[in-house]
Parts: structure tokens; sequence; C-alpha cells
């Protein structure tokens, strides 16, 4: 794995999915997903350039941020997270992507020693597989993390179902845009709601195409180690 290689791949494929939609590429930013590599190829991540950090278990979130401990680096907890687990996590990372029901954000408001940037995640595809809220709850649930203010909602986070079929993922990516710009007319001082956390290996051009500001790539930035 040449990772600063794949990175500047990845870089120039956002960057030519901006110019086509007339977007700053400047806007999109790279999370290395680091679930399936070691602690080692991890840090040849961040030492090729990579500022953000993705991890879907805790204890590879943990593990990775004390190896890595005398670098700069914005760590992500992208994976589902259990209301009971929350201590362990919530002040070792600067950003929640998978904030999807109140009893997560009651939890989130006592554990946090200062305000955390989540993403609420959306299930737009309402696959039984997967977590997240359903579109049509999502401007209430946004409206009701005015309560916690311990949680930013920095914007909105989804994954696109496993196909081969570009519109129907296109779909999926537009929808959550769509859902952004009706939370951003709301003028919520507790949620901005600027960024959009989607795409992952498989479709992170459309996921630009469509709007997104973070990208999360494993495999096809850091490899597949086991
Ligand atoms: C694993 C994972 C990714 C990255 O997946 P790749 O296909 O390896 O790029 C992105 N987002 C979430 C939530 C993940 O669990």
């Amino acid at each position: 794995m040449n990772i600063l290689e794949n990175k500047e791949k990845i870089l120039s494929k956002i960057h030519s999915a901006c110019q086509k939609k007339n977007m700053p590429s400047k806007g999109v930013n790279l999370v290395a997903v680091t679930k399936y590599v070691s602690n080692e190829t991890t840090k040849n991540a961040v030492l090729a350039g990579i500022e953000h950090i993705g991890e879907n278990r805790i204890e590879g979130l943990l593990e990775k941020k004390g190896f890595l401990s005398d670098l700069s680096v914005k760590w992500h907890f992208i994976g589902t997270l259990q209301s009971r687990k929350v201590k362990d996590i919530i002040n070792h990372v600067d950003y929640i992507h998978s904030l999807d029901r109140l009893s997560l954000a009651k939890e989130i408001q006592k554990r946090a020693e200062r305000t955390i940037s989540c993403f609420v995640q959306v299930n737009v595809a309402e696959e039984d597989s997967k977590h997240g809220i359903a579109v049509k709850d999502v401007l209430s649930f946004v409206d009701k993390l005015k309560e916690y203010d311990r949680i930013k909602v920095v914007g909105l986070m989804t994954m696109a179902p496993f196909t081969d079929d570009e519109s129907t993922i296109r779909n999926v990516f537009s929808a959550l845009k769509q859902l952004q710009l009706e939370i951003q007319n709301k003028n919520f001082p507790h949620a901005p709601c600027e960024e959009l956390s989607m795409g992952m290996s498989n479709d992170y051009v459309i996921a630009v195409e469509e709007g997104a500001t973070f990208v999360r790539i494993g495999t096809d930035l850091v490899g597949k180690e086991f």
C-alpha cells in the first residue's frame, strides 16, 4: 500500500468531481477509516498528510489515539455508539458521526466535558439493516437537540445502500443535501449543519458531486490488512 499515492489519486478524483459541479475542492475533507489496518499503517497515513482519522470501534480509536499521541490528528467516531459506552469515548473524539437517537444525545450531554461536534445519522434509504433517523423525522429530532448544549449539530451523515446502481446511490446523497438545506433554513443556533459526511471507497465521487464535505475512505486509501 502506498498511502501517499492513494491519497493523491483520491484527491485528484475529488478535485475533478468538484470542478464538474463548480465547487471548491478545498471544502472536502478526507477522513481515513483505519478499522482494517494496524497502528503502524495508521501512523503512515498521518505521515502522508492525512489529518482526519475515523474508527467505528471504541477500542480501535483509543488504541490508535494512544499510539499517535505525539501527532496532530482529528479523531472521528463513525460507528454505532451504545449509550453505556459514551463515557469511554466522548472526551477523546473531535467528531461523532452517528448521533441517531435522543437517549444517546442525553448521555452525551451528561458525559461530555465540552461541546462535541456531531453529525446526525440519517437512514435515507430506510434500510432495516442501517442505523439512523428516517428522513421525515430528522427536522424534529434536530429541533429537540437544542436542549443539549454539549451537542453542536455540524452536519448530517448517511451511508448509501450497497449497490452498483449509481442512480440509487446518487438519489440517497442528494436527498441528504436537500435535508441539509431544510435544516439550514431554520437557522438553528445549535445546528449550523454546514457539513455532509457521505461517501466511502466505492461511492465517494458521487458523494462529492452531491455535496459531501467529509468523505470516509478506508480500503482505497489505507487498504485492508485484517
Ligand atoms: C468502514 C466504514 C467506512 C469506509 O469503508 P471503505 O469501503 O473501506 O472505504 C466508511 N464509513 C463507515 C461508517 C464505515 O464503517
